[in-house]
């Protein structure tokens, strides 16, 4: 048997048995009570609708497995092409039309779903007519008995399947007089099945375990959901679509039946909320309920009829619920066999991938020592998780993809590891470079880190070398030490041109000379900050920038995508202006000091110290006088531009008292050893001469007084703080 063709023949068949309308399960409710949920319309697998009796033409040829609590009756085609009925109705109570003819069935709905076209019957069968030639003996040529023999011997997928390949087979399997084979096989079934409930027939019972597709939507695939108390196979999104279980609707369309607790319900999640539960009823066998109900004459009848219905509704219960546990554990079963049955494959794909080479690619990503995929990538691959065992032919026609798809991520992960020793790199070049830094004097501008690392020269030793380690810190030290002058001498004259251009929008004859003077102020556009000439340099908002190469900005963004933000990219005063009105109050504090404006650097201001008190400050918020240094000052007159509320140096023979009050608790390194340019703040001075550099002093704890005086010599403001942060008050009553 072609069981491909066998395939398509059953999706084929999954139609006619269908319904001829479209009508909506919660349709029936809606039609009386618009109200009432009721938005989906779906095929609903059945060939009563709702409120006309159907013409015989439109009840399909097999009339098959009706869900609705009845043991049905089943048509079979004469070979004239009209039916007979061939098996006696049993215990049903109502009197459906009988059909007389089977429905024409357009080309296109034929082919519906595309995907299962119906295969061409091969040349060599074709003058058989319209038979699976290979079957046909069977029914023509052997006795009936052998053939009910044979029967015996299949499982009730197979005879599911027989039943639908000819009318032949239809016609003996469909006869009440097949029961037996039926029964024969559903009790030989390897695994076992549960019981047959009394208001199903075999083939109706056959149908709804083993027909794995959803029975309302008949969507070919596999549908694992079954609603026993409906007697219905039905996907999670077809189960959505039976009307809710509520006295107030249900009264409102039953009336006069009211005896709504026999109505079979089932418990259906997602209606009303994602994770409720809520209770449904079939709004089909409802109608049937309430018809049958209205049809009886007498009251007594109608109360025998809900009597037996509510014993018949236990017995459905008791049906459901053994059959669940048993659905369940099937399920169960099944998923441990789908496991084994994707490990077997894995292993098998593993196998052969290992004998083309590929194997530590794939294990390298299901062993989770992948950065670029996830051991569930690989695994969840089609041709990988797909629960089949791994045949030649299967091997053969998934190997090309598999082995792509590891070959692209070997690319990638060598490009991953090209780009770890690259940021390797560059992190040591950075390292070298600031530890360079530290033991030079900053006073003389040096670039930034963003300068040296989107340098032309070292960017290029450095992305192009990608062997295993990287370069060394030593040898990156050298190199750096190497090219610094060269470096440098490009560097430095055009940042300072750029300062003296910024200042020359101020002082139009200012050059050089003119950045080192105590009333040149900086200010930065950014952050407020203050800054005097060297201080510029090493202003966090001078690096925010990116390189101007476009070749060399992706590099940096490969290393870094953020560079730019964190600080690491080239110098510019981008962000820089020259502070008028900071720089005219500087020049008040230059003369306050007694110095010449013209030619005061900031290093003469803070060697001539002057006495500055902040007056607004003592009135407001202080019982003290509070007293500034000339960068507190200058910072304090940024906030609130109000020379007049600094006295300077007007305070007579107080003087040297108030000096007295002046103390160094700073908690940045704000100052520089004069020797070995380390940073220090400035009460640790004394015990960093003493100790590196074996001075002997006599103090033995440093006073400001000593600090601008005795230790001059000794120490510079550190030029990577801004004034803000050098700026120092102190008290005095
Ligand atoms: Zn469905
Ligand atoms: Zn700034
Ligand atoms: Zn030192």
């Amino acid at each position: 048997m072609n069981s491909h063709r066998l395939t398509s023949y059953r999706y084929q068949e999954a139609n006619p048995c269908v319904p001829l309308t479209k009508m909506s399960l919660g349709g029936i409710v809606s039609q009386q009570n618009p109200s009432v949920r009721s938005k989906k319309t779906v095929d609903t697998g059945y060939a009563i609708p709702p409120f006309r009796l159907l013409e015989e033409e439109e009840i399909p040829r097999i009339k098959r497995f009706l869900p609705d609590n009845r043991y049905d009756y089943v048509y079979a085609a004469t070979t004239s092409g009209k039916r007979a009925r061939t098996v006696e109705q049993s215990d049903s109570e109502d009197d459906t039309p009988r059909p007389e003819k089977r429905p024409k069935i357009s080309s296109e709905a034929r082919k519906s779903p595309k995907k299962y076209k119906r295969v061409k019957v091969p040349s060599r069968f074709k003058r058989i007519q319209g038979r699976f030639a290979l079957l046909q003996p069977l029914v023509t040529s052997i006795p009936l008995e052998i053939v009910y023999e044979i029967f015996c011997h299949l499982d009730p997928r197979a005879l599911l399947t027989l039943a639908r390949t000819s009318k032949d087979f239809r016609k003996i399997l469909m006869s009440k007089s097949s029961e037996n084979i039926w029964r024969t096989a559903r009790e030989n079934f390897e695994g076992g099945l549960p019981p047959r409930p009394s208001d199903l027939n075999e083939p109706q019972f056959a149908h709804l375990i083993f027909d794995l597709y959803c029975h309302v939507c008949n969507q070919p695939w596999r549908c694992d959901n079954i609603l026993w108390r409906f007697r219905l196979r039905c996907c999670r999104n077809c189960e959505k679509s039976f009307p809710l279980y509520q006295w107030s609707n249900l009264y409102a369309i039953l009336y006069p039946f009211t005896s709504f607790d026999i109505l079979p319900k089932e418990k259906v999640k997602g209606i009303t909320g994602k994770n409720r539960e809520d209770i449904v009823y079939n709004g089909q066998v409802a109608l049937k309920f309430k018809a049958q109900f209205i049809a009886f004459q007498s009251e007594e009848e109608r109360l025998a009829w809900v009597t037996r219905k509510r014993t018949e509704c236990k017995e459905i219960e008791q049906h459901a619920r053994q059959s669940e546990a048993w659905h369940q554990a099937k399920l169960n079963q099944r998923s441990i066999e789908l496991c084994d049955l994707r490990d077997q494959r894995l292993q098998a794909i593993l196998t052969r991938l290992g004998t083309i080479g590929w194997r530590s690619e794939a294990e390298f990503i299901i062993f989770g020592l992948s950065a670029l995929k996830q051991p569930h990538e690989f695994l969840n691959l089609q041709s990988v998780k797909m629960p089949k065992k791994l045949t030649e032919h299967g091997w053969i026609s998934i190997q090309s993809e598999l082995v792509n798809w590891l070959s692209e991520h070997s690319i990638a992960r060598l490009e991953q590891v090209r780009l770890e020793i690259r940021q390797k790199q560059f992190h040591r070049l950075k390292r070298e470079y600031l530890d360079i830094l530290a033991q030079h004097d900053l006073r003389n501008p040096y670039p930034g880190v963003g300068d040296i690392l989107t340098d032309q020269t070292l960017q290029v030793m450095v992305w192009d070398t990608d062997m295993e380690g990287g370069l060394t810190a030593a040898f990156l030290r050298s190199t750096l030490l190497e090219q610094l002058p060269r470096i440098l001498r490009d560097w430095r004259s055009s940042s300072i041109q750029e300062l003296v251009q910024i200042v020359r929008k101020a002082r139009r004859h200012a050059s050089h000379s003119d950045l080192d003077l105590a009333v040149t102020i900086f200010g930065c556009a950014s952050c407020r900050a203050l800054m005097v000439y060297p201080q510029v340099f090493y202003h966090q908002c001078c690096f925010h920038n990116c390189a101007e190469d476009d070749f060399i900005h992706d590099r940096m963004q490969t290393i870094d995508k953020l560079y730019h933000r964190n600080g690491n990219g080239p110098w510019s005063a981008r962000t820089i202006f020259f502070h008028s009105r900071s720089s005219r109050f500087a020049e008040k504090l230059v003369i306050g000091a007694g110095l010449d404006p013209a030619t005061a650097t900031a290093s003469d201001l803070t060697a001539a110290r002057p006495v500055i008190e902040h007056t607004n400050l003592s009135a407001e918020a202080s019982p003290a006088r509070i007293f500034v240094n000339w960068q507190a000052a200058l910072s304090y007159h940024e906030l609130t531009p109000d020379d007049s509320s600094f006295v300077i140096n007007r305070f007579g023979e107080d003087t040297s008292k108030i000096r007295a009050h002046e103390t160094l608790n700073m908690y940045a390194n704000v100052i520089c050893c004069v020797h070995c340019h380390k940073a220090l703040k400035p009460h640790e001075l004394l015990l960093h001469l003493q100790s590196i550099h074996n001075m002997e002093a006599t103090p033995v704890v440093i006073t400001a007084t000593e600090f601008y005086g005795l230790f001059r010599g000794h120490w510079y403001w550190n030029p990577r703080e801004e004034l803000n942060i050098i700026g120092m008050e102190f008290l005095c009553r």
